[in-house]
């Protein structure tokens, strides 16, 4: 597979990017909210922003000749990270567009959509992507805006992208354009975009489970058949598995936690999704087989849907509401940075070992303790009695918090892992 289509003007590649999770079969279109093109691209390059794309269109109209700048950023080979979601990015083309005027008009210039439909007839003439739009998850091949995304797969989130950015204009151009050479002549590329061109090496990793029966990916030091990281194959497949866990929102969206090395969180936040998607199905907690492989990169996980489960915390497949629970009330002063947290943190954070009234914050957090329980934010527990509720603030309860919190506020908290009154107040 070439890194980019003959259509590209210059190449920047960037390394915000993962491996595929099949072959590609459909075009995800975005606007970049922005009509700076270079801003957008330095953005992807330089990772001041964790998001990238295949490739991005300008707004001009270089010599005259009909068509904006298309820039490669994401080689074709890997994942971009554009759509905030594994399953939809992992095999698609993507690209973000910029705009000719800013909001709330967000304009596309005619420029851009002659570049875009060039994209998409080669996009056709490469990898077979009809010129189509995807209307069910069934049938996912052909094109489809970001927006477009919740409805028809059930991932990403409620957006404006693409805009204006009509797709249906795209598509009847792009059809057009089929079979005309679309390349791009070598002297009109840009002499940067070249020289910043690294052609570097495709890992070997296709982005399917391919490890003998019996095996898994699984703890580092565990026993043979556990694949743990050791080397690039399977460092490509647990980041893979790391990043659908931040993405369905079992495991902290902190940088650097996929790492490609599977210890004790990623053992944690396997077990934990699979207490909620492998519910009954799973014998062996913490670990990925086929059939965990499977299900993980498939639809209709449940996962973190901030905006529609805020107004109520619901529990996931494998949590049972129970019995309600007294809740005490809140432990600490008011206004302050006083909060439930590590009981290894600083002096604001109150874990159960200090304090005038530790007995109010020992019942408070292991109310907090039972309501992860019951809301099947503890992998292997689900009697809000068991003993893991000891009113202690450890890493296990830091771990369910941060699970809850990504799982059901998103963007309603920055401090995960700990709970503040607002998050009292939800639970
Ligand atoms: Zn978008």
């Amino acid at each position: 597979m070439a890194d980019f289509g003959p259509v590209v003007d210059q190449v920047r590649v960037t390394s915000q990017r993962s491996a595929r999770t099949g072959s590609i079969v459909r075009f995800v279109w975005h606007h970049q909210a922005s009509v700076d093109d270079d801003s957008t691209i330095t953005m992807m390059v330089t990772g001041s922003r964790e998001v990238s794309a295949t490739y991005t269109v300008s707004n001009d109209n270089p010599d005259g000749r009909g068509w904006s700048r298309i820039t490669g950023v994401v080689p074709e080979q890997y994942r971009a990270w554009t759509s905030d979601s594994q399953y939809v990015d992992g095999r698609a083309l993507t690209v973000e567009c910029a705009n000719s005027s800013g909001g709330p008009e967000w304009g596309i210039a005619d420029e851009s959509f002659e570049a875009c439909a060039r994209l998409a007839a080669y996009a056709y003439s490469a990898y077979g992507v009809p010129l189509r739009r995807i209307t069910s998850a069934a049938d996912g091949s052909g094109h489809i805006g970001h927006g477009e995304l919740i409805d028809v797969f059930g991932e990403g989130y409620a957006t404006f992208c693409p805009g204006n950015l009509d797709i249906d204009r795209i598509l009847a151009r792009a059809a057009q354009l089929v079979g005309v050479d679309l390349s791009v002549p070598a002297a009109a590329r840009s002499r940067r975009g070249r020289a910043s061109f690294t052609g570097s090496a495709v890992t070997a990793f296709d982005g399917s489970f391919a490890l003998p029966s019996g095996h898994f990916y699984g703890a580092i030091n565990g026993p043979k058949t556990s694949h743990g990281g050791v080397d690039d194959n399977e460092q490509a497949a647990i980041l893979m598995i790391q990043q659908r866990l931040q993405e369905l929102g079992f495991a902290p969206n902190v940088p650097g936690w996929a790492d490609g090395k599977f210890e004790q969180p990623t053992t944690d936040a396997v077990a934990a999704w699979q207490s909620v998607n492998m519910a009954g199905l799973t014998r062996f907690p913490g670990r990925i087989f086929g059939d965990d492989w499977a299900k993980l990169f498939g639809p209709n996980n449940l996962r973190a849907r901030g905006a529609r489960v805020t107004a109520q915390n619901v529990p996931t497949r494998g949590g049972r509401r129970g019995a309600a629970i007294a809740k005490p009330p809140w432990p600490l002063p008011l206004g302050t940075d006083d909060h439930l947290g590590d009981i290894n943190g600083s002096g604001r954070s109150h874990g159960g070992n200090r304090g005038a009234n530790a007995a109010e914050i020992i019942a408070a957090i292991r109310y907090v303790q039972q309501r992860m329980i019951q809301l099947g934010f503890v992998p292997g527990v689900s009697d809000p009695n068991n003993g893991w509720a000891d009113g202690l603030f450890e890493q296990p309860t830091i771990n369910a918090v941060t699970a809850w919190q990504h799982a059901t506020l998103r963007a309603a908290t920055t401090k995960f892992g700990e709970v503040w009154p607002d998050d009292y107040e939800r639970l």
